[in-house]
């Protein structure tokens, strides 16, 4: 199993194997030493891939499956099909046009098939590749929305610590 995540101490993107047994992982750009929960890997799932339990870096127990993928690239592939299609809609190809759209549209489903499954952490944002899926579901919305309002009361905590929880009208 692998991790991606964002390094707590220096904020580098690292991509590390997960040892096993489970033990400290360390950062390539800080050298700062990650020490996941001892209860983060619960052995072998039915489908024989390591079962995360909750996430080895914040630690949260709030974990989603989701495509393997960079989102960025969806997007980009969905833009420039359609700058494509603008392009030959300017050239009054109204065939080129639809085959780039379709052309667009075959080549994400074909990704949605190929791309594998990974799981990701809802509040730091890691990604566990070669994980099984054990009791996690696919993305919601419900939960996305109360770690990111945890995230940013802790920043708000952090900005005024003094002040501490002052009610306002
Ligand atoms: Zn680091
Ligand atoms: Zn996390």
């Amino acid at each position: 199993m692998r991790v991606a995540y964002t390094c707590p101490s220096c904020h580098a993107a690292v991509v590390a194997d997960v040892p096993e047994p489970l033990g400290p992982i360390g950062c390539p750009a800080c050298g700062g030493r990650l020490v996941p929960p001892a209860d983060a890997v619960v052995g072998g799932s039915a489908d024989g891939l390591a079962q995360v339990s909750r996430c080895l870096v914040c630690p949260s127990a709030d974990l989603f499956v989701r495509k393997d993928f960079p989102q960025r690239l969806g997007v980009g592939i969905v833009v420039a099909g359609l700058a494509g299609s603008c392009v030959a809609w300017a050239w009054r190809d109204m065939w080129l046009t639809f085959a780039i759209l379709f052309g667009t549209a075959l080549v994400d489903v074909v990704l949605f098939f190929v791309v594998p499954d990974c799981l990701a952490c809802y509040r730091c944002g890691a990604r566990y590749r070669g994980a099984g899926r054990g009791r996690f579901g696919g993305f919601d919305l419900e939960t996305h929305e109360r770690h990111r309002q945890t995230v940013a009361r802790l920043r708000e905590g952090a900005r005024q610590p003094a002040s501490g929880e002052s009610p306002r009208p």
